[in-house]
């Protein structure tokens, strides 16, 4: 099984995936992880990619990809990959699409995280992310054991500058105009799913469990 997880920022994306790959053994593809890693290992691409970052431009969707691939290139290709936070433009799907259709691992279905403004600006406000491993917090949620300091690494917690409520309704309004298109890209291809991301992460999973089930 091959997936996409489709949702704002704040819908649970992130933390689903992670269940989904400690319980089902999926691959987690997260791209911010993966552009992390090869910036910290300074690969030839990361290298590039942080000439990007450096600048505070976005990093360009081929490099993206690659990255990606080369990912899922190097690890079990049997074992079913969950993307999560990607694709985001339907230029995205469509060349990821080719890309994956050319090494016979096209993506089998589509989960879109159904989620209110209010649910996404209490998850995002109260977000708190360590800037050593990039792990996540809530400051209601999911505190960590010491506060501003992550439970893993010991680093310091900060809040995003963009994780203010003016700011998430901005970016929620691009991102509905970015995600109608690919709903309907998937949607037409039949292999798109809904969940609620307004419920509690158990529930979530639950849910995500029963779709599993009946593919
Ligand atoms: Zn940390």
């Amino acid at each position: 099984m091959r997936m996409v997880l489709l949702g704002p920022p704040g819908a649970g994306k992130g933390t689903q995936a992670n269940m989904l790959s400690d319980r089902e053994q999926f691959e987690h593809l997260s791209t911010g992880d993966i552009l992390r890693e090869n910036v910290k290992e300074v690969t030839f691409i990361g290298k590039k990619a942080q000439s990007f970052m450096e600048k505070g431009e976005l990093v360009p969707d081929g490099m993206v990809i690659e990255m990606m691939l080369e990912k899922i290139n190097s690890g079990d290709k049997g074992r079913g990959f969950i993307l999560d936070g990607f694709p985001r433009t339907l230029y995205q799907a469509k060349k990821l699409d080719i890309e994956l259709d050319r090494l016979n691992l096209p993506i089998d279905l589509v989960i879109y995280f159904r989620t209110s403004i209010d649910t996404v600006i209490f998850r995002l406000t109260g977000r708190r992310l360590c800037k050593d491993c990039g792990a996540n917090y809530h400051i209601v949620n999911m505190p960590p054991r010491e506060k501003g300091l992550c439970d893993k690494c010991g680093g310091e917690l900060y809040l995003r500058k963009d994780d203010n409520k003016e700011t998430i309704e901005k970016r929620l309004e691009v991102y509905n105009t970015q995600t109608k298109e690919l709903i309907d890209y998937y949607g037409a291809k039949g292999i798109l799913k809904e969940v609620s991301g307004d419920l509690e992460a158990d529930k979530v999973y639950e849910k995500l469990k029963d779709i599993l089930k009946k593919e």
